[in-house]
């Protein structure tokens, strides 16, 4: 079964998506670490544009993500490739290859937690769950502090700025899809979503 969970920067999905496929013994997919690597990449002396990089790069994703081999775990999570990250991200060439890739890799046949932005409605729609997360934009900016060990004033600024542009560009904007279900983690602990997205998933299997 494919489990597609979407949502704004900070909702906690990653933590969310990963808790899940553990619990569901599922294989976990991280497509915005796909995005990061393209960004990483593109911003070396030299590079070829994101679209050429896109389509040139072997992108590893397991407990350390790897492009054409070299651990990048760690550089992909820099501020400056989180904000780069969301531009490149807009644009389709781009995002028609790592979809393409995406696909690939849910396609298999096994059962996956896949987590991102557009799972639900354009990589996955068939997928058998979808859930959309959200969480106050206060909550969200908080979490991304705490996590970074940086102020939230200024990680909210950056993440506005992100949420807008996810939320307006032309190809696969981010959106709830119309069979998603909704779930607000602001007032939530994680073990509460997590059993959550659970009990759905069992539920969607049983049907
Ligand atoms: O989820 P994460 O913050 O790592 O994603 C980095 C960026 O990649 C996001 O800001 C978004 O612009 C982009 N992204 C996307 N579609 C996805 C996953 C991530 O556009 N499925």
């Amino acid at each position: 079964m494919i489990i597609a969970i979407d949502g704004p920067a900070g909702a906690g999905k990653s933590t969310v998506a990963r808790a899940v496929a553990e619990a569901m013994g599922a294989t976990y997919l991280d497509s915005g670490a796909m995005y990061r690597v393209v960004a990483l990449l593109s911003m070396r002396d030299g590079a070829p544009g994101p679209a050429a990089v896109a389509g040139a790069t072997t992108i590893g994703l397991g407990e350390a993500v790897t492009a054409n081999g070299e651990d990048v775990t760690t550089a992909i999570r820099a501020p400056e490739v989180t904000a780069r990250a969301s531009e490149v991200a807009a644009l389709p060439e781009v995002r028609a290859e790592l979809v393409e890739k995406q696909r690939g890799l849910l396609n298999d046949g096994g059962d996956w937690v896949a987590e991102g932005r557009d799972i639900g409605t354009v990589v996955a729609p068939q997928a058998e769950l979808k859930i959309f997360l959200t969480a106050s934009e206060e909550e969200r900016a908080r979490r991304r502090a705490h996590e970074l060990g940086l102020d939230a004033a200024d990680v909210r600024g950056a993440q506005a700025e992100r949420d807008r542009r996810d939320a307006t560009r032309d190809y696969s904007p981010l959106v709830a899809a119309a069979d998603a279900v909704r779930v607000d983690t602001t007032d939530l602990e994680l073990p509460e979503v997590v059993d959550r997205i659970v009990g759905l998933a069992r539920k969607a299997v049983a049907r």
